[in-house]
């Protein structure tokens, strides 16, 4: 008999690959933090022995989510600013951000968004953020999955003083996680509007010298979709940024040419719907991107402006705007494609499609689990809608990443949480003068 470290047996399971396959009554073999084997739960008792054997008997095991796109430390400033018009939403969000942030606020932000994360189903973020190393340190303290974004711009912030500095200061963030198991970094210039030709090419050599993601905001609202007199997408095409490599946030404001391109380029995008709906910037066409094969990710952006970090209720919005704005003719995005989007394609729109997102032998055992057995998501005749379409983030009952349990019949096993929560308190009451 084979030993395991542990076998996590479940009422269904999603692996995602194979598309649309529903597994009833296995088992997922762990060893060391990666999948072993995917099995019917009667093999997997004749062929392992497991140090623990978790049962989940009305439940589904599926990859953990992965939010495509996050402010992670916008969580501190959640609800700060509310109806105002979005030039006047990020003139004032910006005003708080400059009074108040420094490494220590980022890392209380952090760790509040990954608690909000993991207690919602969510086990990795690709974040884009000033003071990226307190991001990366609050997450890997967490045993959470990131991608950090190393922040690229022309302007002077409070991180760093010019151009030079981003790109130093954040490769040697790079540097150091280049090792870990847990922490990526992506190169991101905040959006495509806020830096020069000269920037962005250097962007685009040291992403392919390096091989890592390019996360930029394009297109988010309709004034974005243009910088000097010329569309952004021909811009970042002719300044060799269209590539695999490059995940492209909201891309609301888009011409049919200019998703065709995208498409052609292997772009991904990461689709955002709740802060795109909440800021009135209008609706992005998931439906378009995925009829032309693009890899269409989830993100729920930053909670300064969305307000929350489930991924759940992002892709139930998803998936409702995605038909409402669909000729009645054309084929329904499927519940399963929607999940895929939410797993293994923001997997690969972060450069972690071949470790993370579905549940494969080799690949991290990055998992989540829903409990289905409430009023309101029985009886299951389609496991895959009952997520999408009824499941709420209170039903997550469990989360592993790399193998390790960090959320356990609903508790969170690493975190302080009341300590997070006293925290972000205290943030809120120096920001208003308590
Ligand atoms: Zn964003």
């Amino acid at each position: 008999m084979e030993h395991v470290d542990t076998l996590i047996c479940a009422r269904w399971i999603l692996p995602i690959e194979p598309a649309g396959e529903v597994l009833e009554r296995h088992c997922v073999a762990i060893r060391q933090g990666r999948i072993v084997a995917l099995l019917p739960i009667d093999q997997a008792a004749e062929r392992y022995s497991a140090d623990r054997r978790i049962e989940r008997p009305s439940h589904v095991l599926l990859p953990g989510l992965v939010n495509a796109h996050t402010h992670g430390a916008m969580t501190l400033l959640r609800g700060a600013v509310e109806a105002a018009a979005y030039a006047e939403w990020t003139q004032q969000l910006q005003r708080l951000e400059q009074r108040w942030m420094d490494a220590e606020y980022v890392r209380d932000g952090a760790e509040l968004a990954i608690a909000d994360m993991l207690t919602s189903g969510t086990t990795c973020f690709g974040d884009l953020h000033p003071f990226p190393e307190a991001t990366a340190h609050a997450a890997a303290a967490a045993g959470m999955r990131a991608c950090i974004g190393l922040p690229l711009l022309d302007r002077p912030g409070l991180w760093a003083g010019s151009t030079d500095e981003y790109f130093v200061k954040g490769l040697q963030l790079h540097d150091e996680y280049r090792d870990d198991p847990l922490i990526t970094t992506a190169l991101a210039p905040y959006a495509h509007w806020a830096v020069s030709d000269e920037t962005l090419k250097r962007v685009q050599r040291t992403a392919d010298e390096l091989e890592l993601p390019v996360i930029m905001h394009v297109n988010e609202h309709r004034e974005s979709a243009l910088s000097a007199g010329e569309r952004s997408f021909d811009r970042l095409h002719r300044l060799g940024l269209l590539s695999p490599l490059l995940m492209a946030v909201h891309v609301v404001a888009v011409q049919d040419a200019e998703l065709d391109l995208a498409a052609r380029e292997g772009v991904s995008i990461a689709h955002c719907p709740q802060s795109n709906l909440k800021l009135g910037c209008g609706v992005s066409p998931a439906s378009a991107f995925i009829a032309r094969q693009a890899n269409l990710a989830i993100g729920t952006a930053g909670a300064a402006g969305n307000n929350d970090m489930s991924l759940l209720d992002e892709l139930r919005t998803a998936a409702l705007l995605a038909r409402g704005l669909q000729p009645s003719a054309t084929l329904p995005i499927t519940a399963h494609q929607w999940l895929r989007a939410a797993t293994l394609n923001g997997a690969r729109a972060l450069g972690l499609g071949d470790v993370i997102g579905s549940i494969a032998p080799d690949k991290w055992a990055d998992l989540c689990c829903i409990d289905l057995n409430r009023a309101h998501t029985s009886p299951v005749h389609d496991v895959a809608a009952q997520i999408v379409y009824a499941a709420s983030r209170d039903q997550v009952s469990d989360v592993w990443v790399a193998g390790r349990a960090l959320l356990t019949d609903h508790q969170l096993t690493r975190l302080d949480l009341d300590d997070i929560l006293r925290r972000a308190e205290r943030w809120r009451q120096r920001i208003h003068g308590e």
